[in-house]
C-alpha cells in the first residue's frame, strides 16, 4: 500500500491552515474517530446523482422509481457489507449511531415479546451514546472494566448470572473511542444468547476500521444489532444505520411516526407498514445512503483487511516512538495494543490535555481531540480521579481539567505525518512553560 494513493482518496488531504505564528502548513488530521473526511468518490458519486434524486416512495414518474430503487439497493449494499442475515435483518437508515442506539432503545422498551426483562447491561467503557438512551427506560447494570480500561469477561460473566432471566440486552461498543480496544463481541454474543438475552454492537469505531460479520440467525454468536455512522466512514453527515431482525422492527411501532410509516389511516385507526417502512418516518435520505454505499464501494476495494493492517501498522509506529519520550504517559496497556483500533490516548505529564491540543494545532496544524470524549466515567477512571475530584467537577461541569489528548488516524494517515506530529511532541515535552494556558 502507497500512502500516497490513499491520501489521494480523500477530499482535503491537502489543504493548508494558518499558524499562530503567521505562517501556515499542512493540514494534519489525526482526529478520524470524530470524523473522517469524505472520499473523492462519494462527492463523486453524489453530484452525479444530484440530476436524478427525487422522492422516495412517493412518485410514480421516472425519476421517482429509480431514486427508490436506489434506495432499496442501498440497503442490500449496507447489509452485504457488514454480513447481515439477507433473509432475516432489516437495514434502517437513521442520522447516526446515536438516533440508532436512542430508536433501539425505545423500540426495546415497548417490546412486549420480553416484557419481564426490565435489564440492559451496559460497560463501563461505553460512549454516551450506548448509555445515556438505556438510563432511563431499563434497569442498567455496568460492566467493569480493568485499570488500563480493558473490559471483565469476568465481571460479564457474573453479571450475567446474577441477572439470569431479567437481562434483554447487552450493549456493547465494537471498540471504544477512547483507548481503541477491540471487544471480543462475536463472544460477548454467545453468552448473551445463552442468558436468553439479546446483544447490540455500538459499531461507530469498528466498522470503518476492521472486517466485520454479523453472522446469521442460526450461528450462537450472531449479532443481533448493530448501528453506526457514515460519517466516520468517509462520507458526510446525516446518515447512518441500525440493523436487526426484521420481525422485530416490524413488530414495533416506531418512536417517531408520520408520512410513509403505515398501510391505511383512518380517523379512528391506523394499520401500520412492515419494516423498514414503519420504521422511517417522513422523507428518506437517499443522498445520504447513497454517500455511505459510495464509501463502501471504496472500502471494499481497498479491502477492510488490508486498511486494518495499514492502520495497525500507522498505530505501532506511533505507539513506538510515543513510548521513547519521556513524560509521555499512554493509557491502555502495552501488551494489549495488537486488540485495538489506531487510536491512542495519552497525556503530557505537566500540561493539561487542552494544552497539549492547543499547541498541536497552533503551532503545527495537527488537529487532535482532546477532553473526555463523551465518556466520562471511563475517562475519569482511567485517570483515576477521586471521587471528591468528580463530586467537585459535577458541581463545577465547565473543568477542562481532567481529560486525555487522543490521536487517531484513518486509511490516508502517512507515516511522514506521524514524525512531523513526534517531533512536535518531543518539543512540547521539553518547553512545557511555553504552552501552559491553564492556570492551577
Ligand atoms: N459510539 C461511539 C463509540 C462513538 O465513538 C461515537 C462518536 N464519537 C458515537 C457512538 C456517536 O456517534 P454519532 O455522533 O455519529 O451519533
Amino acid at each position: 500500500l502507497n500512502n500516497k494513493n490513499l491520501k489521494s482518496l480523500v477530499v482535503g488531504a491537502n489543504c493548508i491552515v494558518p499558524l499562530i505564528n503567521g505562517t501556515s502548513t499542512y493540514y494534519i488530521n489525526f482526529d478520524n474517530a470524530a470524523t473522517t473526511p469524505p472520499f473523492l468518490a462519494v462527492m463523486d458519486k453524489l453530484n452525479k446523482f444530484a440530476p436524478w434524486y427525487s422522492s422516495i416512495h412517493r412518485g410514480t414518474g421516472y425519476k421517482s422509481k429509480l431514486s427508490t430503487d436506489m434506495y432499496n439497493l442501498c440497503r442490500t449494499m449496507v447489509a452485504n457489507f457488514v454480513k447481515a442475515d439477507l433473509n432475516k435483518d432489516e437495514v434502517l437508515f437513521v442520522k447516526n449511531t446515536t438516533e440508532g442506539i436512542n430508536k433501539l432503545s425505545y423500540l426495546l422498551k415497548e417490546d412486549k415479546s420480553s416484557e419481564a426483562r426490565d435489564t440492559v447491561l451496559c460497560t463501563f467503557m461505553e460512549h454516551h451514546s450506548n448509555d445515556l438512551p438505556w438510563r432511563n427506560k431499563f434497569n442498567v447494570v455496568y460492566i467493569e472494566v480493568d485499570e488500563y480500561g480493558k473490559l471483565s469477561m469476568d465481571d460479564l460473566e457474573d453479571k450475567l448470572k446474577k441477572y439470569k432471566g431479567r437481562i434483554k440486552l447487552v450493549a456493547v461498543s465494537g471498540a471504544s473511542n477512547v483507548t481503541g480496544y477491540i471487544n471480543p463481541f462475536h463472544r460477548i454474543a454467545s453468552l448473551a444468547h445463552e442468558n436468553g438475552a439479546k446483544i447490540l454492537v455500538d459499531g461507530a469505531q469498528l466498522i470503518p476500521h476492521v472486517p466485520f460479520t454479523m453472522k446469521p440467525h442460526h450461528s450462537s454468536s450472531h449479532i443481533d444489532f448493530l448501528a453506526f455512522s457514515a460519517h466516520k466512514m468517509y462520507a458526510p453527515f446525516g446518515c447512518g444505520a441500525l440493523i436487526g431482525p426484521k420481525d422485530f422492527f416490524s413488530n414495533n411501532i416506531s418512536e417517531q411516526v408520520g408520512g410513509g410509516t403505515i398501510k391505511i389511516v383512518t380517523p379512528e385507526e391506523i394499520a401500520w407498514a412492515d419494516s423498514p417502512d414503519n420504521q422511517e418516518a417522513g422523507t428518506p435520505n437517499l443522498m445520504g445512503a447513497l454517500a455511505l454505499c459510495a464509501s463502501i464501494d471504496v472500502l471494499t476495494s481497498v479491502g477492510m483487511d488490508t486498511i486494518y493492517k495499514h492502520e495497525d501498522t500507522l498505530k505501532k509506529y506511533a505507539l513506538s516512538k510515543l513510548l521513547n519520550i519521556e513524560d509521555v504517559q499512554i493509557y491502555c496497556k502495552k501488551d494489549d495494543y495488537e486488540n485495538t483500533v489506531s487510536i491512542i490516548p495519552f497525556n503530557i505529564k505537566g500540561l493539561y490535555h487542552e494544552d497539549v491540543a492547543k499547541a498541536l494545532s497552533n503551532y503545527w496544524g495537527i488537529g487532535v481531540r482532546s477532553g473526555c470524549f463523551c465518556a466520562h466515567p471511563y475517562v475519569e477512571k482511567l485517570l483515576n480521579v477521586p471521587q471528591n475530584e468528580i463530586e467537585h467537577m459535577m458541581r463545577h461541569p465547565d473543568n477542562p481539567k481532567n481529560g486525555i489528548v487522543r490521536i487517531s488516524f484513518g486509511l490516508y494517515n502517512s507515516f511522514k505525518e506521524i514524525d512531523i506530529f513526534i517531533n512536535a511532541i518531543k518539543y512540547i515535552v521539553k518547553n512545557k512553560e511555553k504552552f501552559k494556558t491553564i492556570s492551577e
